[in-house]
């Protein structure tokens, strides 16, 4: 089998009916065969533009900054493995916390999460060189928060308070408050049609909430927002009820505003899977992508929610055998490890990889699950 499996024509430019054979493997429009192996690809999946662009802007300011130091804040991208090619190449990855250490003569790269306002600030009074990679998508979810503050409203993103994105794009509103998911969406409701103490509240949201924050006050008028890479159908269940229950407290709704800021390619992505999973005869799903992507991690849950079958979210090839698969359970924070994952007879794998897996990686997988058969 050729290298560049996902190179060829086929996989963009085919049409359905188009086959071509070699070696004993089969490849047409998203799908490749070889004896008893079917692998179905999503329609859509890896690289998306912001994160390619990141990507290239840090290689490109390694050549050109030769000699310098250059300094990322945070991860570039939730990919350990591209992360760690740049550190190889000399960039260096710090906190943003960290950034009073940056040299005068550093250059100062802002990745494509991009990343909080205090820290925009220092580096324009700081003067450094600086390489900003933060998304356009992302950019969107600043300025929204932004404008929702200017407006007086409190903004309310729906968002994992520790992710790197949701802590950059919180800092450019005064006021907010991060929910992860329904159940807290349903506890904040309950909270403001009365069922719940502020005592409870603050306890339960204090990493999650701006200084200061008091939910009798800034709780009154609120905008609702998106982290970029949250589920889609989960973020239009958590608007829904929210302006539910404003409109149950005022009669209106009036004190309530959503924009929806999921990025497209976050969407498109989980589009594919989800159609992937309904319409075909899936066995079961491969989800390639950095454990800590949050887009990953949610196509994995699209593909079991449509399909209801087992999901294993790897980061790399290396991760699976034909015996054994090391991967990240949906409803888990760390990776286990099944033996006896591939189904004897024949089986149809879906595959699917997150926005910032190199199309490499998906590439190594496929020659891995294609060497089994
Ligand atoms: S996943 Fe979306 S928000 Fe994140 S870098 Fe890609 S396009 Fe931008």
């Amino acid at each position: 089998m050729k290298a560049d499996l996902l190179k060829k024509d086929i996989l963009k430019k085919s049409t359905r009916r188009d086959w071509t054979e070699e070696n004993g493997v089969r490849m047409g429009f998203h799908r490749i065969e070889k004896s008893g192996l079917t692998l179905r690809l999503a329609n859509v999946w890896g690289f998306c533009y912001g994160v390619l662009y990141a990507i290239e802007a840090v290689n490109e300011t390694l050549d050109k900054y030769a000699g310098a130091r250059i300094y990322v804040l945070g991860d570039l991208i939730h990919n350990p493995h591209v992360n760690g090619e740049l550190q190889k190449r000399g960039a260096v990855f710090i906190d943003p916390d960290e950034i009073d250490r940056v040299e005068s003569d550093a250059v100062v790269v802002v990745p494509a999460f991009g990343t909080r306002k205090d820290i925009f600030q220092k580096i324009r009074d700081r003067k450094w060189v600086a390489v900003d990679t933060t998304c356009p998508e992302v950019k969107t979810v600043e300025e929204e928060v932004s404008r929702f503050n200017e407006e007086g409203f409190t903004a309310v993103i729906h968002g994992k308070f520790e992710h790197q994105e949701s802590i950059a794009t919180s800092s450019f509103a005064n006021h907010y408050l991060i929910i992860r998911n329904l159940d807290e969406a349903a506890f904040v409701c309950r909270y403001l049609l009365g069922g719940e103490t502020r005592e409870v509240f603050m306890t339960r949201f204090s990493k999650a909430t701006s200084a200061g924050f008091d939910p009798a006050v800034h709780l009154r008028r609120i905008g609702m927002a998106n982290q970029t890479t949250m589920l889609m159908n989960e973020s239009m269940e958590v608007f829904e009820m929210f302006r539910k229950a404003i409109f149950e407290r005022d009669g209106h709704t009036g004190n309530f505003r959503a924009m929806k800021t999921i990025c497209s390619a976050t969407q498109d992505r989980q589009d594919a899977v989800s159609a992937l999973a309904r319409n075909e005869p899936i066995d079961l799903f491969v989800d390639v992508g950095g454990h800590s992507s949050s887009n990953t991690r949610n196509l994995a849950i699209t593909a079991h929610q449509n399909g209801g079958k087992p999901v294993y979210h790897i980061e790399r090839a290396n991760d699976l055998s034909a015996d054994s698969i090391t991967y990240l359970p949906i409803d888990q924070n760390k990776p286990a490890t099944q033996r006896n994952w591939l189904p004897a007879g024949r089986v149809t794998i879906g595959l699917t990889a997150g926005a910032s897996t190199p199309h490499s990686e998906l590439e190594l997988v496929i020659q891995k699950l294609l060497s089994f058969y």
